[in-house]
């Protein structure tokens, strides 16, 4: 988190006068009805959408709401957009603001893996959220609930003609789409185990869940040069423990409450390590890390 606290508390009535101050930089802001954020949001050009609020209530009821209801608004600066982006979620994720419908906390995790039945046919199977990332399997997922893992695969059975019996979708012996000859017929065992698995493999490749290769707690860091901010941010096994804010006058260091496996956290913190121009450094032993 930030060194500094939400700053430049005004009312709203004088926004106008005083939105010429926000820097259209980096950033994540709150609108407050009092003392309580009713709105997060990020951006990276944060005067700009601020503005955008205050131009869409014209037309947009949500927008409206927020904007009449809001007393105040707050703004901090970050240091490049995934600092934006891992600042608005954590705020979020803490305040629960009522007009911020998705970023949720998240309760249950849903993982699946695949394992071979007697016949050598891969099946999917449900896996719990935290032995998943700490075993050296290969999981997929993670799903928000058993809706949205049962949606995955319905899908899956229709775009590349995979044997719902097999996927565990359907509980018949032989599939509806067998009989329609759109399954290749894994469940009346036309189709041999080899060329199922395969097939059901290579559909899910892209829902496999990120490894964590790394054998110790890993940091990356966002530099601003032109505001002088530099946010270090710390992470273990796709859990965000918090960040370093460097200013030009000082230095905070800001954990987060729980180090529990989140979703939102998990997702962002993917992209972020995938990203080639993101340096990922091993977390030197004298910072110490609530793990
Ligand atoms: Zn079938």
């Amino acid at each position: 988190m930030t060194t500094k606290k939400l700053k430049n508390i005004f009312p709203i009535d004088l926004y106008l006068k005083v939105l010429d101050e926000i820097p259209d930089t980096f950033g994540v802001y709150t609108f407050y009805h009092n003392e309580r954020p009713i709105y997060i949001g990020k951006s990276i050009h944060l005067r700009e959408r601020i503005i955008s609020h205050f131009q869409q209530a014209k037309t947009d009821a949500k927008e409206r709401k927020i904007t009449q209801q809001a007393t105040h608004l707050g703004w901090e600066l970050a240091a490049g957009e995934y600092s934006a982006l891992l600042r608005e979620s954590t705020l979020i994720k803490k305040h629960l603001p009522i007009f911020n419908r998705k970023l949720r906390r998240q309760k249950s995790l849903h993982f699946m893996v695949l394992e071979a039945d007697d016949m050598g046919y891969l099946r999917p199977k449900i896996k719990s959220t935290e032995r998943v990332f700490d075993a050296k399997l290969d999981g997929y997922g993670p799903f928000r609930n058993q809706r949205h893992r049962l949606n995955l695969l319905n899908q899956l059975v229709s775009k590349h003609q995979l044997c719902a019996v097999m996927l565990g979708v359907e509980h018949t012996k032989s599939c509806f789409n067998y009989q329609v000859k759109r399954c290749q017929g894994a469940c009346v065992g036309k189709e041999s185990a080899v060329s199922h698995n395969q097939r059901l493999l290579s559909a899910l490749e892209t829902y496999m869940q990120q490894k964590w290769v790394y054998q110790t707690p890993m940091m990356f860091y966002e530099h601003d040069k032109k505001n002088h901010l530099k946010q270090c941010h710390f992470v273990d096994r796709w859990r965000y423990l918090g960040v370093e804010t460097t200013t030009e006058t000082d230095s905070t260091l800001d954990m987060m409450p729980s180090t529990q496996f989140d979703l939102d956290h998990y997702l962002l913190l993917k992209k972020i390590f995938s990203d080639e121009k993101i340096k990922k450094i091993k977390v030197p032993e004298d910072i110490a890390l609530p793990i």
